[in-house]
């Protein structure tokens, strides 16, 4: 096949967090060598990897022995500077590239894709300048301020209910360059993850249902309980829209809010798989890891079947202080491991925070209600919120 880069290749991931770790999972299983940049020693992926480059995302000695070293170039986070993308874009195939991650780094040019691609986003407005923000117009209030770039987890936002704390959120936030948008009713939020071939071959996964706390992935369940035909639709065209715009390869991720009305709006979206997308790892035929693989490889992309209902609940550093003390214990995985239908994902990392990703857990079975079930007995044993 022309194009094709079979597995005994090399492919190479830049960025070493837990994305870059479960898509060296999923590399190895085909039978790929893997080689992962980051400047962490000690981070996920370059802990599971063939090879681990540590260095820094813009080191040109780094680079250019990750490109000899690869036949194919991936990402694992939208913040790694476009400029590296595009450099070894230069070298080697790269997916997604660096035009599409650019779009992705900046919620202005994100938000003006949507448009361009006739997906409805949230009203909002680009706060760059003293002048921008005293002209805001009020029907924008109360809103959130999200900086445009770097943002992740509800970092770099703060929500606002007039012109007062908008000026103050916008210092707070070192008047970097933001986006304020009206903060809207939402019923609930969806995730489509999409997987596009440099052939135009697209497959998606159904669509999952989100809850977040404090701005961070909380619970993804699937098969979404409130989705009707119509928002499932809209989605999933709209992402398939969002994506084929911008000649995008690789795996993607399309952030979705559903108004009670049922219009769907677009978010965010993610050039790479995604937190809410880690239950295909269990309760689906082929993952979002294993997509990504073969989109980056020009290899068939066989469209996921979701063959058991599942609940993903995001294990955050909180839980490792569960008791309210500093001292940082493990939780009780002997007990969860005990349930029925559990699957534990832990990312190797070697010390806890709070609010740090440390590991998720998928619960399958062979209905939503008894998946939801497990997952409520589970989340009640490790002292997670209710759902
Ligand atoms: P991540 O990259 O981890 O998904 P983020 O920091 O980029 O998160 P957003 O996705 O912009 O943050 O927002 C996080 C959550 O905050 C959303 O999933 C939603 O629950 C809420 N939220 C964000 N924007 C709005 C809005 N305009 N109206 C209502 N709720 C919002
Ligand atoms: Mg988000």
């Amino acid at each position: 096949m022309k194009g094709f880069i079979a597995p005994g290749a090399t492919l190479g991931v830049l960025g070493g967090g837990q994305l870059g770790r479960m898509f060296v999972h999923a590399a190895q299983q085909l039978g790929y060598v893997t080689v992962v940049l980051d400047p962490d020693p000690a981070s996920p992926a370059g802990g599971v990897a063939h090879h681990h480059l540590c260095a820094d995302y813009l080191d040109p000695a780094g680079l250019a022995q990750l490109s000899e070293l690869s036949a194919a170039v991936t990402t694992e986070f939208e913040n790694v500077p476009a400029a590296a993308l595009r450099s070894l874009g230069a070298q080697r195939p790269v997916a997604p590239g660096a035009d599409a991650v650019a779009i992705c780094q900046d919620r202005a040019a994100e938000k003006a894709h949507f448009r361009r691609c006739g997906v409805p986003c949230a009203p909002h407005a680009l706060i760059e300048t003293e002048a921008q923000l005293a002209a805001v117009d009020s029907a924008l209030l109360p809103g959130i301020l999200k900086t445009a770039r770097m943002g992740y987890d509800g970092k770099g936002q703060r929500r606002v209910r007039n012109p007062d704390e908008l000026a103050l959120a916008w210092r707070e936030l070192q008047q970097a360059p933001c986006v304020l948008e009206a903060l809207l009713p939402l019923a609930y939020e969806v995730s489509v993850i999409v997987a596009r071939s440099a052939a135009g071959e697209v497959v998606h996964f159904p669509l999952q249902q989100n809850l977040h706390r404090d701005g961070i992935l909380a619970v993804t369940q699937v098969p979404s309980p409130d989705l009707t035909q119509l928002v499932q639709q809209r989605a999933i065209a709209a992402a398939e829209r969002i994506a084929g715009d911008m000649a995008y390869v690789g795996v993607l991720c399309v952030e979705f809010f559903v108004l009670a009305d049922g219009s769907v709006v677009a978010n965010e979206m993610a050039p790479r798989p995604h937190n809410s997308g880690h239950y295909s790892l269990d309760a689906c035929d082929v993952s979002q890891f294993e997509l990504q693989v073969r989109a980056m490889t020009g290899a068939p992309l066989a469209a996921p079947r979701l063959h058991s209902p599942a609940i993903m609940l995001n294990l955050l550093g909180d839980l490792w202080f569960a008791d309210g003390s500093e001292r940082e214990r493990a939780p009780p995985w002997h007990e969860v491991l005990a349930m029925p239908g559990v699957h534990l994902h832990l990312y190797g990392k070697s010390t806890a925070r709070r609010g740090r990703k440390m590991g998720h857990l998928t619960v399958t079975a062979d209905t939503p209600a008894h998946a939801r079930s497990v997952a409520r007995e589970a989340a009640a044993l490790l002292g997670l919120a209710p759902f």
